[in-house]
This record gives structure tokens, C-alpha cells and sequence, in this order.
């Protein structure tokens, strides 16, 4: 059984590169994929790419030439849930795709195809998921990300929103965030490409569950707090996240 890990970036996949045993490099469809195992458990790396085509080119190259039997997300996001900070973890419940818009034909946001606006995780193993994430924040996680009142670094579940945008300003993540709300959608934090492997992995009835590690508000900000969290803290969240998961599985 082989669990594919998924990063948006190679700064957050390079921890986990360096302790892959048996490395074997597979080339395919223009991505790198790395077979091995860790902590003696079967796995392939992959970069997901940036934006939602890329990321689900990428999963279906997994579950299609791979054969992976489920697929773990671990990245970082922008956080726009009220009490989200910088240095927390969200582990998604389900997601939405922020930029879809069928409507009046369709509920806004929803895919058509796909039952309502929200595409679910798989329950059993993104409780995993939050354990493992749980379990680092209590342990060597809880010293990765100091906030500046000193208040320690919390997981949070629920709703995460995927768009092709890098959200940049406050008032952005403002116009993204009140609407899904007022419509009942509470997201806590946006990122490029979760909804999109929420999605194939339902076309093909495969496990899916992602965690993300809070590296800005998406605010005017972001641009700044971004680069310099991805470069010090995201791939030592990522390791002790998928380290802790591994064990359970
Ligand atoms: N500098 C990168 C591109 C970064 S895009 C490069 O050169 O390849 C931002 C990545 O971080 C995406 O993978 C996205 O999922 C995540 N992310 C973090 N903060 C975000 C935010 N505020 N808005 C959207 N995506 C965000």
C-alpha cells in the first residue's frame, strides 16, 4: 500500500527528500516522483506544481501510474479564518474552489458534477492527519513558530478554499472570505491546489486528506511573511507532520 505525499514546493518537500530510503527517481509527465519508503512505510513524493491544473495533473499521474492508495497534502496557506495566525496548522475538513462561479445555474462555487459547494476529505484518514499534527504541535512543532505575543502555534479544522490566485491584500481576502460566509462557509485558510486534489481524488475513490501549515494572513503582508516562513519553518512542520502520520498508518 502506497500513500503518496504531496507538496506544493520543494522547500517544503526537502526534508522529507533527504530521508527517503531506497530513493528511486521516476520522470513522467514533465514532474519529478520520487518512489522509497519512510519511516518503513511505502511512499512516492511529488510536487504538486502551483494552481489547481497542475496539482490535479499531478495526482491523477499518481493514482494512474503509481497506483497510490491514498494522497496526503502537507503545505503551507494563507490564513483568513478569524484567530488563524501565522505558524498554525489547519488540517481540511473539505474544500471549496473559491474561483468557480456557475451560477445562477448552479449554487456559486459549486463544481458542477459534484454534490453541493464543499468537496470532502476522507474522515478516517484526515483524523489521522489531525493527530499527527496534533501530536507535533504538542511535541517539537510547539518551538518551530514563535508569535510575537508569545502565544503557541494551534490546529485548527475545517473548511479550506483553493483558487489561481496568490491572495496578497486584505481587501481580497476580505471579498473572498464574506461571501462564502454569509452563504454558511467558514473558510479558515486559502491556498492554490487542495481543492483540486480533493477533487480527482474523488473521481477515483481515493483517500484524501491535507494539512497546511499557516505561513501569512493573506493580507498585504503576505508577500513578506510568505518567502521567509516557506525558508525556515514549513519543511520542519511537514517532517514531523508526515513522521507522526507515518507511524499511525
Ligand atoms: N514562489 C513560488 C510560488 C508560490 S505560490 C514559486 O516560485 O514556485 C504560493 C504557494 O503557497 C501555493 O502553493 C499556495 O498553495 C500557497 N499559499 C500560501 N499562502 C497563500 C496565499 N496567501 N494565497 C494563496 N496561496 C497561498
Amino acid at each position: 500500500m502506497t500513500t503518496a505525499i504531496l507538496s506544493a514546493l520543494s522547500e517544503e518537500q526537502s526534508g522529507l527528500l533527504v530521508q527517503l530510503v531506497q530513493p528511486q527517481r521516476v520522470d513522467h509527465a514533465g514532474r519529478t516522483f520520487w518512489q522509497g519508503e519512510l519511516h518503513g512505510k511505502r511512499v512516492v513524493l511529488a510536487l504538486s506544481g502551483i494552481g489547481k491544473v497542475a496539482a490535479a495533473t499531478t495526482a491523477a499521474a499518481l493514482v494512474e501510474r503509481f497506483g497510490v492508495a491514498r494522497i496526503v497534502f502537507t503545505g503551507v496557506a494563507g490564513g483568513v479564518g478569524e484567530g488563524v495566525r501565522v505558524g498554525d496548522v489547519v488540517v481540511a475538513h473539505d474544500y471549496v474552489q473559491h474561483d468557480m462561479d456557475v451560477s445562477p445555474l448552479f449554487e456559486r462555487w459549486q463544481v458542477p458534477g459534484y454534490a453541493g459547494v464543499r468537496l470532502p476529505c476522507d474522515t478516517a484518514l484526515s483524523a489521522h492527519l489531525s493527530r499527527a499534527a496534533s501530536d507535533c504541535l504538542e511535541g517539537a512543532g510547539a518551538g518551530f513558530y514563535t508569535n510575537s505575543d508569545g502565544v503557541a502555534p494551534r490546529l485548527h479544522q475545517g473548511l479550506m478554499a483553493s483558487g489561481d490566485r496568490f491572495v496578497t491584500c486584505a481587501q481580497v481576502s476580505r471579498a473572498l472570505r464574506e461571501p462564502l460566509l454569509a452563504a454558511g462557509h467558514d473558510v479558515l485558510a486559502v491556498e492554490m491546489e487542495g481543492a483540486a486534489v480533493a477533487q480527482v481524488c474523488l473521481d477515483y475513490g481515493v483517500p484524501f486528506a491535507a494539512v497546511r501549515t499557516i505561513s501569512d494572513r493573506a493580507d498585504d503582508d503576505a508577500h513578506v511573511d510568505f518567502p521567509a516562513f516557506i525558508q525556515t519553518v514549513a519543511s520542519r512542520y511537514a517532517d514531523h507532520i508526515v513522521h507522526h502520520l507515518l507511524k499511525t498508518l
